[in-house]
């Protein structure tokens, strides 16, 4: 169909479902959307995409669909999306009805994804990220939040291990940082508990309350001393002192996550969607960079520089 018969059309359907566009005229929107099914890109359409999508959905028309593969055999665009296998889609012609993937679509190298890693722990935003490796963006949020997991679930474990030594010392912190939005109404604020025990990292997030704080505590080995801040939650904790002597170590950790982390960071436009990625974020800066707020060598942290040795070994 020629792009003037179907916006003829449009324009008839959206008269009929009595649409009167506020802003543009009728005749400009409808001739706008039958470009936008007829394969132009959204965005060399003079017209904003979201009023383009506003009006698109009215006609009950979908989002078009992405760009398909032709068949290798028969070079028919025939094609339809049969499942998939090994996390890549498979595809059907309907002419010769042979199956097949997308020759187009590579795998990802090993390097390609530690690279990805790295720029995402040194600040860059996924958006940055996808647009440098040009991959989509839904590429590299799943390999992120993949590895992230793992990078959490084997942190975990290790910090269960370690529950057989002593800290000498252990510092406590919370932070915040935005979630959801940045700012209006609609802004959350999640809350982020640090200790460092002997200089070991270790974290918790969610609320300001005691149940997000026990949590922190119960991955935490014993410690001799406790420092704190004189926030309530607190006075729960044994051999406790309320004292800024040592938080300085713990408000160091916590920048160090802020300059690595674009989402945590306060000057950015990144912003945290979902409570768990920061949790999974926060891993992986543990484990692909680890630091330990301590000169002094001692069996727990030789123990918990093994242990994140192992696991980055596994991640990568
Ligand atoms: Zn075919």
């Amino acid at each position: 169909m020629d792009l003037v018969t179907l916006t003829q059309l449009i324009v008839l359907i959206l008269e009929n479902l009595k649409v009167k566009p506020r802003k543009h005229d009728l005749e400009r929107i409808s001739m706008a959307i039958a470009a936008y099914l007829l394969g132009v890109p959204i965005t060399k359409l003079g017209i904003p995409p979201s009023t383009i999508y506003y009006y698109t959905r009215k006609l009950g028309v979908r989002k078009r669909r992405e760009i398909r593969p032709n068949c290798p055999s028969c070079k028919s665009d025939k094609v339809i999306k049969n499942g998939s296998s090994r996390g890549k889609t498979k595809y059907k012609c309907n002419v010769c009805r042979r199956t097949f993937y997308d020759a187009n679509s590579r795998r990802m190298s090993r390097e390609q994804k530690e690279r990805i890693l790295k720029e995402y722990l040194n600040r860059m935003s996924m958006r940055g990220i996808a647009k440098v490796e040009g991959k989509p963006l839904t590429t590299v949020y799943s390999l992120i939040k993949r590895k992230g997991i793992v990078a959490y679930v084997n942190l975990l474990v290790l910090q269960e291990q370690l529950k057989s030594f002593t800290a000498k010392v252990t510092v406590f912190d919370e932070s915040w940082t935005y979630l959801r939005v940045r700012h209006g109404s609609k802004r959350e604020n999640l809350w982020i508990w640090n200790a460092l025990a002997d200089g070991l990292p270790f974290f918790t997030t969610g609320d300001r309350d005691y149940k997000t704080f026990s949590f922190l505590l119960n991955s935490l080995p014993k410690s001799e001393v406790n420092y704190t801040d004189d926030y309530s939650v607190y006075q729960v904790l044994d051999n406790h002192v309320a004292s800024k002597k040592y938080t300085y170590t713990v408000e160091s950790y916590n920048s160090y996550c802020r300059a690595h982390l674009a989402r945590l960071a306060r000057d950015t436009r990144a912003v945290n969607r979902s409570e768990r990625m920061v949790d999974y974020s926060l891993a992986l800066l543990n484990v692909m960079y680890p630091v330990i707020y301590s000169r002094e060598k001692t069996p727990l942290n030789e123990a918990y520089l093994r242990g994140v040795q192992n696991i980055r070994e596994t991640l990568i």
